[in-house]
């Protein structure tokens, strides 16, 4: 499918180029060390993933650990109850071992660590969720597995740095500057800088510096795979529309690169927080101009000094102050619509999903959830598949204690 000059039949042989770059976004902004250290990883995973026993040891792993595939769940009531005629549906990232989607990129780096025969694996974690997910692959591996969190985080996600230390994983903790996410980001680099030898970094997301972006979305592409071939045998025909919610990008990049060749509207959700004020937010494509952070090129939110600016969603997992470059680069050709659902929308779906369809979404998912649910509603006909990227167990507690459950939806 061609479309505004991009032949989509070839998109991922193109994209990203041989130095990670998508359009003008992407790269690796980076330190000569971490130059290094990157373009080993970049080589090992251009091989490695070309491996039919890399790829059939990922695909074992997926069906015997992480129970993939994951189901679609036809949203019945929820579609009655909006009432238009077009139906929904959610791919089921929430019934994936650990919870969410972030399993799907962390067992496939963790592997490739495990063929270049590398003995630990790094990250960092803002909301924790990252590094249980890494954390089990490398229990799974029998990797050590260094975490680095701010010490403001690790007060406020208690319960994830339990399950990382049970899993064995090493929480390091990084009191410096405001010691959270950035400060974590910046900590970990530096140690992987001196420890790349015998360790490697792994990203949480669909960001970084190249190979990471590309790495990524390359593992978590199975969600949008999936998907595809499920909904064509379910119904008989595409969906009409893609729903994903965009923190860092990587559950939305997995499922719309099943997708981006189809005749299919494609729509990223950003978190517009409590409004749309420069730190109420997270949306960083909707609102955010093109920067060089955390080494790579995107679109960004910025301060008035041009420094990463304060975000703010009630979703921990989308509060990042930009997305994955691949994303800018689909936003500039316009083949993905990028949009925002706001905190009070998010919890109406939140609580609508659960009590209509026995399903409680994580509050990053329930973004799309909301999204799909307004969609629906401006549809005369036709579905809309949205990517359920997690479940919502982790946010029971706030949502519980600041947005009273509601009599009746
Ligand atoms: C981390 C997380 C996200 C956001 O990350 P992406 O890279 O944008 O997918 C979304 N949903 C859930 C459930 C998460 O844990």
């Amino acid at each position: 499918m061609e479309f505004n000059g991009i032949n989509f039949d070839t998109y991922f042989k193109k994209y990203p180029s041989k130095e990670g770059f998508f359009g003008k976004y992407g790269g690796a902004y980076i330190s000569p060390e971490l130059q290094v250290a990157m373009k080993e990883i970049s080589d090992a995973y251009q091989t490695i993933c070309k491996s039919s026993k890399f790829i059939a040891d990922l695909r074992k792993i997926r069906r015997e650990f992480q129970g993939r595939p994951t189901p679609i769940s036809h949203l019945e009531r929820l579609s009655n109850k909006i009432g238009t005629g077009v139906q929904l549906y959610v791919k089921r990232e929430d019934l994936n071992h650990t919870g969410a989607h972030k399993l799907n990129h962390c067992m496939g780096e963790a592997l490739l660590a495990k063929y270049m025969g590398k003995k630990k694996v790094i990250a960092e974690t803002g909301a924790g969720q990252h590094g249980v997910a890494l954390a089990t692959a490398a229990a799974y591996f029998g990797l050590e597995c260094d975490i680095y969190m701010g010490s403001v985080d690790i007060k406020k996600q208690a319960p994830n740095v339990e399950r990382m230390k049970i899993l064995g994983a090493n929480v390091v903790e990084v009191t410096h500057g405001l010691a959270t996410l950035k400060e974590a980001v910046d900590a970990a680099f530096a140690a992987y800088a001196r420890e790349y030898k015998d360790a490697i970094y792994c990203i949480g997301s669909v960001l970084g510096p190249h190979p990471f972006p590309m790495m990524v979305r390359d593992f978590q592409s199975v969600v949008g795979i999936e998907a595809r071939e499920q909904f064509v045998s379910m119904t008989g025909e595409l969906p009409d529309a893609v729903v994903a919610c965009v923190g860092g990008g990587s559950n939305a990049m997995g499922m719309f690169s099943g997708f981006l060749n189809d005749p299919v509207d494609i729509y990223g959700v950003e978190p517009l927080g409590r409004g749309a004020k420069l730190g109420d937010h997270a949306a960083s494509l909707t609102y955010g101009e093109e920067g060089i952070m955390h080494g790579f090129n995107s679109i960004m939110l910025k301060d008035e000094n041009g420094e990463p600016a304060p975000v703010y969603s009630v979703a921990s997992g989308l509060d990042y102050p930009s997305s994955g470059p691949e994303h800018a680069f689909l936003r500039d050709l316009g083949r993905v619509k990028y949009d925002v659902i706001n905190d009070e929308e998010t919890i109406d779906a939140f609580y609508t999903l659960a009590r209509l369809e026995g399903i409680i979404p994580a509050i990053e998912s329930s973004h799309a959830v909301a999204y799909g649910m307004k969609l629906a509603k401006t549809m005369d006909k036709g579905s809309v598949l949205i990517c359920l990227s997690g479940r919502g167990d982790k946010d029971m507690d706030y949502v519980i204690e600041n947005y009273p459950i509601p009599e009746k939806i």
